[in-house]
């Protein structure tokens, strides 16, 4: 384990269990259509991989860049847009994949956004959910794990761009980001 992780939370074979889990439950949900999975940069990259695998139907994929944390360990609540859609989402089917919702304010944001520009529906999801973050009505479609209101890192998720490459979910030790 990484000298900065104070403890596992979600370990290689539980995310590849949550992934093949996922897959079927979103394979059935989307039968016969062609849904177009929006990426939120850069934190959904190893879990959109991998789930990805799992999706038994055709589908496309594109990215967006948001961002409402800037280098802290608390959103701000501020969403910005860094990087944008390339094409069109209007009529089609959109399932916006994310690392972990937390206050909410992010998925509220771009939901909403990307039903304005005429997506025909707009599902949402993530691989983990920290409910007890929320500060705004939000609750995803389909969801890995839930876990407590502590900052983890790994997978994807990072601590001022590091520890994205951890290949588990882990709680960062406080003293990292209390230094
Ligand atoms: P929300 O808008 O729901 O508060 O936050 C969503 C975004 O905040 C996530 O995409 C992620 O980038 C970041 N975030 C929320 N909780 C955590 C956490 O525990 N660790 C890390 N590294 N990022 C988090």
């Amino acid at each position: 384990m990484h000298k900065d992780i104070a403890e596992i939370l979600v370990s290689e074979a539980e995310i590849e269990d949550i992934c093949v889990k996922l897959g079927e439950e979103l394979t059935k949900a989307y039968e016969g259509k062609t849904p177009l999975l929006v990426g939120l940069l850069n934190g959904c990259i190893p879990f959109m991989a991998q789930l990805i695998k799992h999706i038994k139907i055709p589908m496309e994929m594109q990215f967006m860049a948001v961002s409402s944390y800037h280098g802290g360990i608390a959103s701000t609540g501020d969403v910005k847009i860094k990087y944008d859609l390339d094409h069109s989402v209007a009529g089609r089917d959109v399932l916006i994949v994310e690392d972990i919702v937390d206050t909410g304010s992010t998925l509220k944001v771009i939901t909403e956004l990307l039903k304005y520009r005429g997506a025909k529906s707009v599902k949402v999801v993530t691989l983990l959910d920290k409910p007890e973050g929320r500060k705004v009505t939000f609750i995803p479609d389909y969801i890995g794990k839930t876990i407590p209101k502590k900052f983890v890192v790994g997978y994807g998720l990072d601590y001022q761009e590091r520890y994205r490459n951890l290949p588990y979910v882990g709680v960062l030790k406080p003293e990292v980001y209390e230094k």
